[in-house]
């Protein structure tokens, strides 16, 4: 069981938090969770970064709470403090031990264990599994049949990010709620009320994709300057006024997941260029005299291979790969494009 601060800290919101682009998803559960009759077992599926875990850590408060008020739980009952204090001994979390690592069989086999008790506070009892595409097929299979029969008022919360594959044995047991990017004129002032200046506004919304809650998480991560390094990297590394090596040293500090995703975009534009030979298309409008630099030394057909090399990089992540091996064999390959 892990503390549920750590669960509300992951997403950077407080517990009362509203966000308005899930009032579809709560309108759609609410008669259920009213007559009782909530799904036992529900995927929470959708793009990354949107709220779903947050979605889901209000859907077990609201379940666990003993005088719920519609969607909201009453934060003031026992089991309401018991969620605030991060000791709610009936909310269990499902999850990686570590970010990048599988759920494993054991940690399936313990929450079995615990689900043969009797719920401690006398009410539901909830399991938060996410992401859930990083259980492993073990640990899938041990959770199969509880899945279908979990046990009076025991409610599975599965969450799950579009890009990865799901086993359909798992899917095919869920009852399912979706949600969708918000349109920017939701996210916008959302984010003005959490923080993000006006200027930062467009180009994290940019670089997330249009998903709010990674563009909060971007800002207090300050990755804009990180991005900023990143690009300076790499043209020193064109202009040959910085070595791969040395630069793989500086990076593989970094988180490597988003340096890899960002690179991606940086080379998917790279392609518009040299297919098109027209910069409308290009996503990062802010850094097109590079792109056009690199575009002009080198062919697609590398540019192909690099994308090929950077995709196969990003699935290794799961292996926990060695940072500095990982970022030199890239950044050599960038030195080469531009030769
Ligand atoms: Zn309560």
């Amino acid at each position: 069981m892990t503390d549920l601060t750590n669960a509300y800290n992951h997403c950077l919101l407080q517990w009362s938090v509203e966000i308005p682009w899930h009032q579809p998803q709560w309108q759609q559960i609410l008669p259920y969770l009213q007559q009782q009759r909530l799904p036992h077992a529900l995927l929470l599926q959708g793009p990354v970064g949107i709220g779903k875990a947050y979605f889901a850590e209000r859907l077990a408060w609201r379940l666990l709470c003993h005088k719920p008020v519609d969607q909201l739980a009453c934060g003031h009952c026992k089991s309401c403090k018991l969620l605030q204090a991060g000791t709610h001994p009936d909310l269990t979390h499902l999850q990686p031990e570590e970010k990048m690592y599988a759920i494993k069989i054991k940690q399936v086999r313990e929450v079995k264990q615990n689900l043969q008790l009797t719920a401690l506070q006398g009410g539901a009892r909830v399991v938060i599994i996410n992401p859930v595409m990083q259980m492993n097929i073990n640990a899938a299979n041990a959770l199969l049949k509880h899945l279908e029969e979990p046990g009076n008022n025991t409610f599975f919360l599965l969450v799950h990010r579009w890009s990865a594959p799901l086993l359909a044995t798992i899917s095919s047991r869920c009852q399912k709620l979706t949600f969708t990017m918000p349109a920017v004129s939701e996210a916008r002032p959302w984010l003005q009320q959490h923080g993000i200046a006006e200027e930062q506004l467009d180009l994290l919304l940019q670089l997330s994709s249009g998903a709010p809650l990674l563009a909060l998480d971007m800002m207090k991560q300050d990755a804009i300057t990180m991005r900023h390094k990143l690009l300076v990297d790499l043209t020193a590394i064109f202009r040959r006024q910085k070595t791969p090596t040395q630069v793989a040293d500086d990076w593989k500090k970094l988180p490597l997941e988003r340096i890899l995703v960002w690179w991606h975009h940086w080379l998917i534009d790279l392609v518009k260029l040299k297919m098109t030979d027209s910069t409308i298309n290009i996503c990062n409008q802010d850094i097109i005299k590079l792109l056009e630099h690199v575009s002009a030394k080198t062919s697609i057909m590398s540019v192909y291979a690099m994308l090929d090399a950077l995709q196969k990089h990003l699935q290794s992540l799961k292996q926990n790969p060695n940072a500095q091996l990982l970022c030199e064999d890239l950044l050599f390959r960038w030195h080469a494009l531009t030769a």
